[in-house]
């Protein structure tokens, strides 16, 4: 058994890093959201360009960078998978973004120094607004971690039932009779501003914008629907699940000596000690498989990802039950917030329990930490796996995760 996690454990770094395939971008597959949920827009997001030409309303012309086309794909993303918007919805948040931030991630290290852990695009200093849609901490729109993660501020834009702040602060399906609106005006009620007319000048380059990203729209598939979906528009992305800053690695893959019952156990997964709340994100675009409560797991979220053409599955375990923020069937992007780290099931204190499981989502994980490292997502020491000594095979119970966030179970590992 060792010897076959060893060789999946290589497999696994031989895959070699992805970053070049940064962008290639899915976003939507309609094959999976038909079967759960109607989609809204169903707007497809194809490969991402280096840069894009642009010219408002008003006639000024400037050049979009590949990251911040990326939130674009974010917003379209978002919003083709909640019901009820539209490919115009779609286009008032591009406006909204646009116009409030240039669609860049803004910190604002002036109001909230900590927002400055986490990835950001540079630093803004409207009072204390944050991120795409400059939003405020201080009128409800989320915390410092919550608005740092772009899919949130799209979800929040968005808004509606199903929105992380409904009913207020209101997004744009919180806003009476928004498709009648003139789209600027539909913008600027969203971000209670006066002016809908610097939203309007960004109307044409929404529409610029929406036109280059996508590649069709699934609702409307006919029999000329032949977009290519499948494995050559998966994004190979890979992030860290925890946001900058925020944790520590105090437990790593392999044999150590289990800290609640004090046997030899083989660890299947990476503990990143963080505090209790702290954001976890999905490491990869893919497709939540099991989102539950149960368990020496505790909370545990499995997701299906394909990268570089093959399936891999991610799992994240620990969180309290209302810590899970995404449920089977999900599609989710890479670095979307899915859940919050906790301390339910076999674990001694507040820590992310990550798992890599080449295959998919029931097949044997392999050395988080060396799988994050290949795909630059990481630079954490990697796991050196010994011969088999006693009971350190992988059993059922090993499924019982526990840690120790502290230094005494590196020791006991090590030892
Ligand atoms: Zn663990």
């Amino acid at each position: 058994m060792l010897k076959k996690l060893a060789a999946a454990g290589l497999a696994a770094v031989l895959l070699g890093p992805s970053l070049g395939l940064i962008g290639v971008g899915v976003l939507m597959n309609p094959a999976v959201s038909a079967a759960c949920t109607v989609p809204g827009a169903g707007l497809i997001v194809g490969a991402i360009p280096e840069s894009l030409r642009v010219t408002t309303a008003n006639g000024e012309t400037f050049t979009l960078n590949r990251t911040q086309l990326t939130h674009a794909a974010t917003i379209i993303e978002t919003g083709s998978q909640i019901d009820g918007v539209t490919r115009d919805g779609i286009q008032i948040a591009l406006m909204a973004a646009l116009t409030e931030s240039t669609l860049r991630m803004l910190a604002n290290t002036g109001t909230y120094p900590e927002s400055g852990d986490y990835p950001n695009d540079g630093n803004g200093s409207d009072h204390d607004s944050l991120g795409l849609f400059q939003m405020r901490p201080q009128s409800g729109w989320g915390t410092v971690a919550e608005l740092m993660d772009s899919t949130y501020q799209a979800r929040a834009f968005f808004g509606g039932p199903s929105g992380p702040n409904y009913p207020s602060p209101r997004g744009l399906l919180d806003i009476p009779g928004w498709e009648q609106m003139d789209k600027g005006e539909a913008a600027q009620s969203v971000e209670v501003s006066a002016f809908p007319d610097r939203y309007r000048n960004y109307e044409p380059v929404a529409e610029t914008i929406l036109t280059a990203l996508t590649t069709g729209s699934a609702a409307a598939g006919g029999a000329d629907e032949t977009t290519p979906v499948g494995s050559m528009a998966e994004t190979s992305r890979v992030v860290f699940p925890l946001p900058e800053g925020t944790w520590v690695l105090t437990s790593g893959f392999g044999p150590r000596i289990h800290p609640i019952t004090g046997e030899p156990s083989f660890h299947t997964g990476t503990d990143f000690a963080a505090p209790d709340s702290t954001p976890i994100v999905a490491a990869a675009e893919g497709v939540v498989t099991i989102a539950e409560f149960s368990g020496g797991y505790g909370g545990l979220i499995v997701i299906e990802h394909q990268i570089d053409g093959a399936t891999v599955a991610t799992a994240y375990a620990h969180m309290w039950q209302s810590g899970i923020h995404v449920q089977p069937g999900d599609r989710v992007t890479a670095g979307q917030h899915i859940g919050d780290v906790g301390s339910s099931g076999n674990s001694t204190g507040p820590h992310l329990h990550f798992e890599v499981r080449p295959g998919g989502t029931h097949e044997d994980a392999v050395d988080a930490a060396a799988w994050l490292n290949a795909h630059d997502a990481a630079d954490l020491p990697e796991a050196e796996i010994g011969a088999p000594v006693g009971s350190c095979a992988p059993s059922p119970d090993t499924e019982d995760e526990p840690d120790q966030a502290g230094d005494d179970s590196i020791q006991a590992m090590r030892s």
